[in-house]
């Protein structure tokens, strides 16, 4: 197996909640205890419900948020402990696209301010003419041409998807080995996503650039990673991991098969004719009070009382390199 380009050991992240003279301190443990590993050109999906904690475990990843616990480690070597020239390096190694392409575009600055500030921070390009032609080779590699159409423009004269591209292109623009994509096209135009999708698969087989793909869609997830890996999140921990397909049209855990089972089909006969797994509760537990054992089971229907609330399973592995933190595969 080769070396990890980047490995989340065992990362826990809590928030304190409240301000102080509101009384004892609340912690909010928005990821627990999370693992992976991302290698060269690796697709890893990162996939759960709103607050499952998908897009702090990409911050980690990304090196913007500090763990509280655990280490993230690039290239073997642990990110928080790097000399500046290594920080450097890793920072500009692993780039971030955000959900809001219009929010990660400042609107007070034309196309090519946009992307000339990391060229000439990361000594890419050393004159305004090196830039306008890398730029202009950035904009062309992402869809948008004519490039001089484009460069001199502000963010709001262009559509979403057009803006999306351009932040694809300034995350390519300082040749990452890695790209932490946090809901790439939720705010894009149905129409645009397959192609802003195609986009970035088409980046990855030509540059060799790995991503964490984060979505709360599954669909999405199982066809972007469909050749890579899916990790399933439920309040902070990683509760199903292993290759995509297998996740996907096997799932084992109970969470993955409810969340698979409310997915709506194409068909609505099939639809209609579709039975959601029934859940013991639908609400979802707060992050301040999280629950015992299992995190799952005051909604699980196949809960199995003084196992599932006294204990927390781990991940073990049910065949294949696919992994499932459920008392159903283990003791
Ligand atoms: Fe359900 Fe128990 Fe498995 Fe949790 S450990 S998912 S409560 S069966």
């Amino acid at each position: 197996m080769p070396e990890p380009l980047l490995e989340l050991r065992n990362v826990s992240k809590a928030f304190r909640v409240g301000a102080a003279f509101l009384g004892p301190k609340k912690w909010a443990r928005a990821v627990d205890d999370v693992s992976f590993q991302l290698y060269e050109r690796d697709t890893l999906a990162l996939v759960g419900e709103s607050g499952c904690g998908k897009t702090t475990t990409g911050k980690i990843a990304a090196g913007l948020l500090k763990p509280t616990e655990g280490e993230v480690l690039y290239k073997g070597k642990d990110i928080w402990k790097m000399n500046r020239h290594e920080w450097r390096e890793y920072r500009r190694s692993v780039q971030i696209i955000h959900q809001d392409p219009y929010a990660s575009l400042n609107p007070m600055l034309t196309i090519y301010k946009s992307l000339s500030a990391p060229l000439f921070r990361h000594k890419i390009v050393e004159t305004k003419e090196e830039a306008v032609d890398k730029i202009a080779e950035l904009l062309e590699m992402v869809g948008l041409t004519p490039p001089e159409d484009f460069i001199w423009k502000y963010p709001h004269q262009l559509s979403g998807g057009q803006r999306q591209r351009v932040v694809i292109a300034r995350a390519m623009s300082v040749n990452p080995k890695i790209i932490v994509a946090d809901e790439p096209v939720s705010m894009v135009d149905v129409s645009m996503r397959l192609q802003i999708l195609h986009l970035m698969k088409d980046l990855q087989e030509k540059f060799g650039v790995a991503y964490i793909f984060i979505t709360h869609d599954l669909a999405t997830g199982r066809y972007f990673a469909s050749d890579g890996r899916t990790a399933v999140m439920y309040l902070g921990s990683i509760v199903e991991y292993g290759p995509t397909n297998d996740v996907i049209l096997n799932p084992q855990h109970p969470y993955t098969k409810a969340l698979l089972s409310a997915i709506p089909e194409p068909d609505p006969i099939k639809t209609r004719q579709k039975k959601p797994m029934q859940l013991r509760s639908l609400d979802v537990p707060s992050l301040l009070n999280i629950p015992s054992g299992c995190k799952f089971h005051p909604r699980c229907p196949f809960y199995k009382p003084g196992l599932c609330d006294a204990k927390k399973p781990g991940l073990i592995d049910v065949g294949g390199g696919h992994m499932v933190a459920c008392w159903l595969y283990g003791e």
